[in-house]
């Protein structure tokens, strides 16, 4: 028996689990977040089931990096758990580029090599580096496994890997990478599970949260991805504006005088559900509001997420299954039955009091298409990987 913990850094906040790992499957024990880190920072402890633990406000210094919220939330966790022995830290990396395909151990090269991939996630790598070097300077013994939001697409079929720009932006790097890849991983296991035949088939997973993307998979791989060379793309998203015209990008350096940082900030924070209702990048908060951007916000989203169900359905030559995770897919019964609604021409038929209850299968039935709803569990595929390594040798887990 060992722990193994998960961490996964973004701008100004730290989740981390704390996983008890065996012969079978990582055990939640705990799971925490530190939010505000650089501000007034905020540190929630729960257990496994969800119950507050702790909750406190940091101190300035306290909350100030990563390397101190780090050390403040493994001060609680081991005033809760005194005997965890952490052997392994599985990290939330966004992008492996095209060469990491798996979880991959952490050495001075392979965290080079992460460094120099920055440039295509300048906005998520560099906090997901600095959540390494915090562990990597708590727990001195400890190996650090890296788990990557693009592994699980990495073997895209060319066409859906490339855009028709010169080849030689190709080589460098530039292409269709697609993200959210831990929960895919992770819902591809559980469709494995729970309805092997299906697992087998041609599944669309629509990955609906604050980011947003969609997947098709055949057999568990993923074979197309809404998603792109960077988080920007295919879905709107809460503050993220999804395709959009890169004649647009251009009107907005020449005509409107915006710099890229401007521009970054622009296509990131401000667009979106946000941008586009003027009221909340929060669904709970657009489903509740009465003013009409709201409503045509919420349109647009379930408009591009059908779109992309059937430009998805094409890539993988029709469609068995239709599965819906992550904040809102997982509980917004409005948003599935509104992505759904005149989708029948591709077999897929609602029940909508199954969906009204977020049954698990929400189709009818006749439905040709199966249409579930899965609860996605990121940290449980980190936690997986991380128990891999503990296990076993140095390298590659996957
Ligand atoms: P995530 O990024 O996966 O945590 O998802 C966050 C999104 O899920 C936010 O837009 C929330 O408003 C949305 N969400 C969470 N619960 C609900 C709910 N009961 N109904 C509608 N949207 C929800």
């Amino acid at each position: 028996m060992s722990h193994v913990l998960t961490l996964n850094a973004g701008s100004s906040s730290l989740k981390f689990g704390l996983f008890l790992t065996g012969a079978n499957e990582p055990e939640e024990l705990a799971g925490g977040l530190v939010d505000r880190i650089g501000g007034a920072a905020v540190l929630n402890l729960h257990d496994a089931t969800g119950q507050d633990l702790s909750r406190r406000q940091l101190t300035a210094d306290e909350g100030a990096t990563h390397a101190a919220a780090l050390a403040a939330g493994l001060a609680d966790l081991a005033a809760h758990f005194p005997d965890a022995r952490v052997d392994v830290v599985g990290h939330r990396v966004v992008h492996g580029g095209p060469a990491f395909a798996a979880p991959t151990e952490v050495t001075p090269d392979v965290l080079d090599a992460l460094e120099r991939l920055s440039p295509f996630a300048p906005l998520h790598q560099p906090h997901n580096l600095s959540g390494i070097r915090a562990a990597q300077a708590a727990f001195a013994k400890a190996r650090q496994v890296a788990c990557f939001d693009t592994a699980f697409h990495r073997n895209h079929p060319f066409v859906n890997d490339v855009f028709a720009l010169p080849r030689a932006y190709y080589d460098k790097g530039v292409r269709r990478y697609g993200f959210h890849g831990l929960s895919y991983d992770y819902i591809a296991g559980e469709l494995a599970r729970i309805a092997p035949q299906i697992a087998k088939g041609r599944v669309i997973v629509a990955h609906l949260g604050n980011g947003a993307s969609m997947c098709g998979m055949i057999d568990g791989r993923s074979i197309a991805s809404s998603m792109g060379f960077s988080a920007l793309d295919g879905l709107p998203m809460g503050t993220r504006v999804g395709q959009l015209d890169p004649g647009v990008m251009l009107y907005l350096m020449e005509q409107e005088g915006l710099s890229a940082s401007e521009i970054s900030d622009l296509l990131y924070k401000h667009s979106g559900l946000l941008g586009l209702s003027g009221v909340s990048n929060d669904m709970r908060r657009l489903e509740a509001s009465d003013d009409p951007h709201a409503r045509e916000a919420i349109d647009y989203f379930t408009f591009r997420i059908r779109r992309e169900l059937g430009g998805l359905a094409a890539a993988l030559d029709g469609i068995d299954a239709l599965v819906f995770t992550a904040g809102i897919g997982e509980n917004s019964a409005r948003v599935r039955e509104e992505v759904c609604r005149g989708t029948g021409w591709l077999g897929i038929e609602i029940d909508p009091a199954r969906n009204a209850a977020h049954a698990q299968v929400i189709s009818t039935e006749q439905s040709r298409v199966r249409v579930m709803v899965l609860p996605t569990d990121e940290e449980r595929v980190i936690a997986r990987a991380a128990a891999r390594l503990a296990a076993c040798g140095a390298g590659q887990t996957g």
